[in-house]
Order: structure tokens, then sequence, then C-alpha cells
């Protein structure tokens, strides 16, 4: 049996291998799918997110 969540970003339904885990989330994986994670870094607010342009 494969476990499977919904992301709410791209509201899809993915087992739970396309979820990194977390040790802080009640199911222990991210809110968000790998993917989804990935992309929000490069969106305001994110890690990757270039907060200065010179
Ligand atoms: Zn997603």
């Amino acid at each position: 049996m494969t476990l499977r969540k919904k992301c709410p970003r791209c509201g899809k339904e993915k087992p739970l291998d396309d979820f990194h885990h977390s040790d802080d989330a009640a199911d222990r994986h991210q809110g968000y799918c790998k993917k989804c994670n990935n992309e929000r870094q490069y969106e305001p607010g994110g890690a990757a997110y270039p907060k200065k342009r010179s």
C-alpha cells in the first residue's frame, strides 16, 4: 500500500515519497511536494529568491 497525500500548491495527489521528510509535521512529511518546495525557493519569500538586483 502506498500512502498518498495531496499537495495544496499543485493540487495533485502524490505518494509520500514525493514529499520531503519533516519532523515538525504531524504526518512527518512536509505540506508541499518536492517539486513545489523546489519551485517555491525561487518565489518571493523563498530561500533562493533574489532579494536585491544590481
Ligand atoms: Zn506540489
